[in-house]
């Protein structure tokens, strides 16, 4: 079938009940055991502990090659969708007809499951597993693929994905290991800019992924967590022994912006390399921060139908509200516990950034002032994040979003003011696929800039303390 006679019948079929109904039944929450779970790969350390999280609960997770599928992934849509739907479309694309040619006749897509999580509120992101499965319904072959997802409607709750007596340990080591990623990122950002020799981090991080994953996936399922920080602790004093003492700190950089383009070094254009490149040491917004905020939002939601209830004296409700948000405030607790574990096992031998606090994120809005908490979306972090950046002496902040992304947008409406009062050197870098000739430019002068700001930091000359 042509791609014209495709949209034909992608047309046709809107119309059609059915396909309204697969967007219930084959984009869902259902259990993984047994298929081949399909991960897209975002933050490429991250994605790959978290396929080894699945392993360690039985489930054959891989995370698929990325970006080679983007331009089959904007033959399908229509150009007006955000990047990362159109890069993750193209690699779920390209990797199932992959495996449709390496297998020929021994292909069977019900083996497959593809996994795609989404979000609530007013962001596109909660629409991607939609408009995917409608393109992969064009394709018979790829029909019988359901699209599995956790939400944030209920704080990435895995119970309908794994069954019962795994689900919840799952999602105790999905965060850790989350967690995990963000501390083995944060270690090759400190150590890169200063090692011995070029090239010796960026090797041994390599390593250090593999072999964080084969623990993950031998002693996961137990939730034995005090191997993961033995062998994070293990790789930070190893990292610790690449610093050439004779190099001087750089200018320190923070990023911001939106989650895929800003973990997504295919289609940021390596941006943290870049940066380095020029003189800086990066640090960017962690994974760990998007999850802590997603639990702190689910809170605040319990308060507003608390008010709501109440009013309507359902107290039948109340206690169900009390039930949930007791259960949230553990999670919550859980989460601030095991994240202080990790950093910890890795301070002990290296000088890591620490993450950022959600309530300190928060406050940074002044009372909703800047943004306010309730419009939601990364913006929230975004805005709060940088400002928090500015708090701690950072010499620039860089905002990373895929053209057009509106979050991205407004924080970057409401930073560029703020930080320009605050002599802050930002710099804001939408991506589009494509290469801009202007962005060497403009990366290389915001450089000369964080080193100014660096200069005049050591000096005293605007008041800032080192971070
Ligand atoms: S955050 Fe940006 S890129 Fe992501 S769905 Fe929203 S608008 Fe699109």
């Amino acid at each position: 079938m042509s791609y014209d006679e495709r949209k034909m019948s992608l047309t046709m079929q809107r119309t059609d009940q059915s396909t309204f109904d697969r967007l219930h039944t084959s984009v869902q929450q259902s259990d993984v055991s047994g298929k081949t779970l399909l991960i897209p790969d975002m933050a490429p350390i991250s994605s790959r502990l978290l396929a080894a999280s699945f392993r360690a609960f039985g489930v054959n997770a891989i995370v698929m090659e990325t970006y080679k599928g983007l331009g089959l992934g904007r033959k399908h849509t229509s150009g007006k969708e955000c990047l990362p739907c159109q890069i993750t479309l193209g690699d779920i694309l390209l990797h199932l007809q992959s495996e449709k040619e390496r297998l020929g006749s021994g292909f069977a897509p019900e083996q497959y499951a593809y996994f795609m999580p989404e979000a609530d509120g007013p962001c596109r992101f909660g629409m991607y597993n939609k408009l995917q499965r409608l393109v992969l319904d064009q394709f018979p072959e790829f029909q019988p693929v359901p699209i599995v997802y956790l939400s944030t409607m209920n704080n990435y709750e895995t119970a309908g994905i794994l069954p019962p007596d795994k689900a919840r340990l799952f999602r105790r080591l999905s965060y850790v290991t989350l967690v995990a990623g963000d501390v083995l990122d944060r270690i090759a950002w400190r150590v890169r800019p200063y090692e011995l020799r070029p090239g010796l981090t960026d090797t041994f991080m390599h390593e250090a992924v593999a072999k964080v994953s084969d623990v993950i996936e031998t002693v996961g399922a137990d939730l034995r967590f005090d191997a993961i920080c033995r062998a994070l602790g293990q790789i930070a004093a190893t990292a610790a022994t690449f610093l050439d003492p004779h190099k001087p700190r750089r200018p320190i950089v923070g990023i911001i912006g939106e989650i895929y383009l800003r973990s997504h070094p295919a289609s940021n254009q390596n941006i943290i390399h870049q940066l380095e490149r020029y003189g800086a040491e990066v640090v960017d917004a962690s994974l760990g921060e998007w999850i802590n905020y997603i639990t702190s939002e689910s809170l605040k939601k319990i308060d507003r139908q608390w008010l709501e209830t109440r009013r309507r004296k359902d107290w039948a409700g109340c206690r169900t509200l009390v039930r949930k948000w007791i259960g949230l405030q553990i999670e919550a607790y859980y989460q601030k516990w095991r994240q202080w574990q990790v950093y910890r096992s890795v301070l002990r031998h290296l000088d890591i950034q620490p993450d950022h606090n959600i309530s300190h994120i928060k406050k940074h809005l002044d009372r909703n002032r800047l943004f306010h908490e309730a419009i939601g979306t990364e913006a929230v972090l975004s805005i709060g994040g940088a400002l928090e950046y500015a708090h701690h002496g950072f010499d620039g902040v860089v905002n990373v979003f895929p053209f057009t992304c509106m979050p991205s947008t407004m924080a970057s409406a409401v930073l560029k003011p703020l930080l320009n009062d605050m002599k802050i050197p930002y710099l804001d870098a939408p991506y589009d696929g494509a290469i801009q000739p202007n962005r060497d430019v403009a990366l290389r002068t915001f450089m000369y800039q964080a080193q100014q700001h660096r200069d005049a930091r050591i000096t005293g000359r605007n008041g800032g303390t080192p971070p």
